[in-house]
């Protein structure tokens, strides 16, 4: 395809059209690729001219076609503003492409600003995401910040009812414990409840965690378009992701000693053993069901196009879910994927078969509340029942001593099943954030996330309605 045919195409818009959304209501398979967004010392248009070969390369593309999801994990203020850059680079076909919302630092009316403004230039898809702690910051330095949950903006943005638009929620599904994953789990279906229209997974290298992704949706009878983010690893990247560089983003001690192999051969045979990686996670992931695979880590026009097209080939290599799973099994030559000692999966037999039995069994595990923690929740339940309905500051000193109180301007207790939602470093009251540790403790803290707490909770009361419905409002300032 030519510049000019490409140009022609384009010109052909309707306005209400979403082709990213279309695509995937017909299952089509796409391809997505990511476009960080530069930092803000980089003039605008140098920033665009750069970028111009990476928007041409993924207008080429046909069979399956392509989107860019523009990217921004800096912290706020750090990058050049996502719509401008998005809007001088994307001349046309905007409805074709992803921009990431981040929660951290921002406030309702921030985003809503950001996606009226994104929407008035053309862009129709959005991915609603909380935001991460920045790397090497600790607990102190992330309660500074507010984050805005990515349940909160899928509210806001599904009432603001704009015409055409198409929300996504990332999850993370490599979660390794019982509390942790069934957290995870909630937080799926409450993202869905408050206006998610498609998900987008973290990256990962453990395929049955992809397929329990896909179980734990039709075990529900949800069926939406999901998409498989897969990280492109280069030998920079390896080392950070063995080091643990990467929140939420856990391998096994035997992935890592494979990777540590990898490194130690030329650069040619680490990126070939790399693109054949890509190869096996893209196709094992169209066939597990999913609609769109995301390459994240690679900004190399040649190494796009290349990997782009070995996807391509390993679509026509493997045709079948069983071809598929000899391969993987063999590629990975019996490695367990699992941090072990945590190698918790929602489901048994997952991966021998690409569709779920019709009657899926949970797995259990979950760890009981102990007398005490029972006894505090009970006493707090007691106590607080009305905590949202009182000014905030109302038996401050009990709530200290019982549920660590921090002094914040709208108590939320109630709705939180008496864990304090300031109690975890992010202020998070909708949900896990899924960047915790491989044993279940909060990535920031050597404690237990709160949404493990509240987990089991909600498990010893057999109630886990707190957990997936509805959505605690956001607070704008933090204690
Ligand atoms: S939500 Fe937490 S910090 Fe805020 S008043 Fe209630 S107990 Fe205190
Ligand atoms: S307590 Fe849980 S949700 Fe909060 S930052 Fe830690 S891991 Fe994330």
């Amino acid at each position: 395809m030519t510049r000019e045919s490409i140009q022609l195409e384009m010109n052909f818009d309707g306005t209400n059209e979403n082709r990213f959304k279309q695509r995937f209501d017909l299952g089509e398979f796409q391809l997505i690729a990511e476009l960080p967004v530069p930092s803000a010392d980089t003039p605008l248009s140098d920033a665009v001219r750069r970028a111009s070969d990476f928007e041409y390369l993924i207008h080429s593309q046909e069979h399956p076609k392509a989107s860019i999801a523009f990217v921004d994990e800096s912290p706020s203020g750090y990058a050049l503003d996502m719509v401008q850059f998005a809007s001088e680079l994307c001349r046309y076909s905007r409805d074709r492409h992803i921009l990431y919302l981040h929660g951290r630092d921002h406030t309702v009316k921030d985003i809503l600003e950001s996606v009226r403004h994104a929407h008035s230039e053309g862009f129709k898809n959005f991915c609603a995401v909380t935001g991460a702690a920045v790397h090497g910051e600790n607990a102190a330095q992330t309660r500074k910040h507010v984050f805005l949950e990515s349940v909160n903006m899928l509210g806001a943005i599904r009432d603001a009812a704009l015409p055409s638009i198409s929300i996504g929620a990332t999850v993370n599904p490599y979660q390794y414990t019982p509390e942790s994953a069934y957290a995870q789990s909630f937080k799926i279906f409450r993202k869905l409840a408050n206006g998610a229209d498609y998900l987008i997974a973290q990256y990962g290298w453990d395929m049955m965690k992809l397929q329990e992704l896909i179980w734990n949706l039709f075990r529900r009878e949800i069926n939406i378009p999901t998409v498989a983010r897969l990280m492109f690893l280069t030998p920079d990247n390896a080392e950070q992701l063995c080091a643990g560089a990467f929140h939420g983003v856990h391998i096994s001690p035997d992935f890592e000693v494979l990777l540590k192999a990898e490194r130690d051969h030329s650069f040619a045979q680490f990126e070939a053993a790399q693109l054949r990686r890509i190869q096996i996670h893209a196709a094992g992931a169209r066939l597990l069901g999913f609609s769109a695979v995301q390459i994240a880590g690679v900004t190399n026009i040649a190494l796009l196009e290349t990997i782009f097209q070995k996807i391509r080939e390993a679509f026509q290599e493997f045709r079948t879910f069983q071809d598929w799973r000899t391969a993987y099994a063999e590629y990975y030559d019996r490695l367990d994927m699992a941090p072990y000692p945590n190698e918790f999966y929602l489901f048994d037999n997952l991966l021998e078969s690409d569709l779920p039995a019709e009657q899926l069994a949970l797995a259990s595990g979950i760890r009981p509340l102990t007398g005490s923690e029972k006894f505090r929740r009970n006493l707090a339940g007691a106590l607080f029942a009305n905590a949202d309905k009182l000014p905030a500051r109302e038996r401050h000193l009990t709530k200290k001593l019982l549920v660590s109180c921090r002094g914040c301007n709208r108590c939320r207790l109630p709705q939180t099943d008496y864990v304090c939602p300031e109690t975890c470093p992010k202020g998070l009251a909708n949900g896990s954030c899924g960047c915790g540790k491989a044993n279940g403790d909060c990535e920031l803290m050597d404690a237990e996330c709160i949404y493990a707490k509240r987990l089991r909770i909600a498990d010893s009361r057999i109630d886990y309605t707190s957990l997936e419905e509805g959505a605690v409002p956001p607070v704008e300032e933090r204690p």
